[in-house]
């Protein structure tokens, strides 16, 4: 007999759809991700100045995206590389929720570090070189907050939903899930966005799924086209790199949308969301 996609994914029973359990939606202040509402998280790869910060911030906001992202905690390829603000980078984030009404989102790297980041975020992130760190995914899903989980770079499909059902095991039921490109034979660009796996995962899995083009393609030039194609694609959301000054940035630059070239792209969401059944704000 042919195996049927409930048996090949029986490791995550929690996450995978069924008549029981309805489409989940994430809370965070008063937006619902995963509802009606395309929700747009942008913001700078890394928190470096209050002055960068906020900035940022205003143009995003003045754009459209209901949610700030910055790192505070950053891994680096290089140890010889920015690592990050740590918790000044998070009081700053919490300054600009203050002032911008932005919610926040940020990664922790360590389980030492949840309680601290919980402090401050509105969502925790888990980068995609920890989908697979459990301890880390464990004590997140403890701390009560959303939980942004990234698709690991060589995870499969499969894989992502084992570490979300560990994050729902622990009992966390707002989960976020992200694809943000994994590695193939194909080194072009940084990595390559699986665009396929929005309609697999809307398929097999009653969690909202993001997508990250910025990571995605690591060239700003491409981030446009493949945020189009995420949307029609059905995605409930978007994670955007944005900095106010990209070609000074100290992470991720390369990437990073120009505040005028994310405006744009917010103007072609607009159009396109709404024929793929999703409202914008
Ligand atoms: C990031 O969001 O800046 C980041 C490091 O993402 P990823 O874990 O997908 O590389
Ligand atoms: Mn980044």
């Amino acid at each position: 007999m042919r195996e049927s996609w409930h048996d090949r994914f029986a490791e995550s029973p929690d996450v995978l759809k069924c008549a029981r359990r309805r489409q989940t939606i994430v809370p965070v202040l008063d937006l619902e991700i995963g509802g009606d509402e395309f929700i747009t998280m942008a913001g700078p790869c890394s928190v470096e100045t209050e002055f960068q910060l906020m900035a940022t911030a205003n143009h995003v906001r003045r754009a459209g995206a209901q949610i700030l992202r910055g790192g505070a905690f950053k891994p680096r390829s290089s140890p010889y590389a920015f690592q990050g603000l740590g918790l000044d980078g998070l009081k700053m984030l919490a300054r600009a929720r203050e002032e911008s009404g932005l919610a926040i989102v940020t990664e922790v790297m360590s389980e030492d570090d949840v309680p601290m980041v919980a402090e401050y975020a509105d969502i925790l992130q888990i980068g995609t070189r920890n989908m697979e760190n459990y301890a880390l995914l464990e004590a997140a899903a403890r701390s009560g907050r959303p939980v942004l989980l990234k698709r690991g770079m060589v995870a499969t499909i499969a894989d992502f939903l084992r570490s979300a059902q560990c994050i729902l095991d622990n009992g966390n039921a707002h989960v976020i899930l992200c694809e943000r490109g994994i590695r193939t034979f194909e080194t072009y660009l940084r990595n390559t966005l699986d665009i396929a796996a929005i309609p697999v995962i809307q398929k097999l899995s009653h969690l909202p799924i993001f997508a990250d083009p910025s990571h995605g393609t690591g060239r700003r030039d491409k981030v446009g086209a493949m945020a189009r194609a995420a949307v029609a694609a059905g995605a409930d959301g978007l994670l955007i790199e944005v900095h106010n000054d990209p070609d000074h940035a100290l992470s991720d630059g390369a990437q990073s949308l120009e505040p005028t070239q994310f405006a744009q792209l917010m103007s072609e969401i607009r159009i396109i969301a709404p024929a793929v059944g999703r409202r914008v704000a």
